[in-house]
């Protein structure tokens, strides 16, 4: 198996977050990239687990060295994904799964091409709204700036391979899963696919070249 990025995006309050989680309770195949920010943690945050919480000039001064294979501002926070992370997780066989941003997603496919682009959309504006405020921590002001960048967001799906309506989280979970194994499968993708065919032709010629002898 040839592993490869997988990307999930969505509105803030689509649910990718839990989508990306019970992905990588049941799936031994796919493993995450921790992210950097300049945001503070939330309640139940840990550092290198959930994120590493860095500050703009250590944020700053790691965008210059190159480490990030993507970057972007997103809630007024700066937003990376180091390119270290992400070798990591390939290097261990696994698919590495990615929660960022449009503007990320696509600089990110740019310097990896073989990633998969999933785009998760809420159910409804109603259903978005109440995800985004059962997080007690956000004040209004930045529920306002999530919405707004909410709206802007969606009018990214057009760049997205697939799209998964979240209305009922195993469903999401499961074509999430289901679009990972086609991706697999993919003929691109089939590590040393010429090998395996000529060795079926080979056996194939033998076969049938044992029944004419006959
Ligand atoms: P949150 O602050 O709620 O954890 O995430 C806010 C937004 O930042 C989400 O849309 C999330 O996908 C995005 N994000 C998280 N990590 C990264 C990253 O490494 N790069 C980019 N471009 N966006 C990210």
């Amino acid at each position: 198996m040839r592993p490869f990025p997988v990307i999930l995006s969505a509105p803030s309050g689509g649910g990718k977050t839990t989508i990306a989680k019970r992905l990588l309770e049941q799936r031994g195949d796919v493993g995450y990239s921790v992210s950097c920010t300049t945001r503070l943690p939330r309640a139940g945050e840990t550092d290198g687990k959930d994120y590493y919480f860095l500050s703009t000039g250590e944020f700053v001064a790691a965008r210059e060295r190159g480490e990030f294979a993507e970057s972007a501002e997103v809630h007024g926070r700066m937003y990376g994904t180091l390119r270290r992370e992400v070798r990591r997780v390939l290097g261990a066989g696994r698919h590495v799964l990615m929660d960022i941003d449009v503007q990320g997603a696509e600089q990110f496919a740019r310097a990896f091409p073989d990633s998969v682009l999933i785009f998760v959309l809420p159910p409804s504006v109603e259903v978005l709204m109440t995800r985004l405020m059962a997080r007690k921590t956000e004040n209004d002001e930045t529920v306002r700036v999530r919405l707004a960048s909410a709206l802007k967001e969606l009018q990214a799906v057009s760049s997205y391979q697939y799209v998964v309506v979240n209305d009922d989280l195993d469903r999401a979970v499961s074509v999430v899963s289901g679009i990972i194994d086609a991706e697999t499968a993919r003929r691109e993708r089939v590590p040393e696919l010429d090998g395996l065919v000529q060795e079926l032709v080979d056996e194939l010629t033998r076969e049938i070249q044992k029944r004419s002898e006959g």
